[in-house]
């Protein structure tokens, strides 16, 4: 599983982050790190819930 990151859709809103701090980096101000991320199959759940709870679509989710 693959977390599509559309760097230039987040607002910093920090939701990703606060479900998964061990999946979604965030930069010194608050916004996603650009660049797709990778997820182990014991985080896919986590990874899951953090892509989901972005209130700008930022984060796709690919299978
Ligand atoms: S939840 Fe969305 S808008 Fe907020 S930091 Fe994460 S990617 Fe950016």
């Amino acid at each position: 599983m693959r977390i599509i990151v559309h760097r230039d859709k987040c607002q910093g809103h920090a939701r990703c982050w606060a479900m998964a701090p061990h999946i979604f980096e965030l930069d010194d101000e608050g916004y996603i790190v650009a660049g797709d991320i990778d997820v182990a199959p014991d985080d896919e759940k986590d990874a899951w819930r953090g892509a989901k709870s972005c209130p700008e679509r930022a984060l796709d989710i690919e299978k």
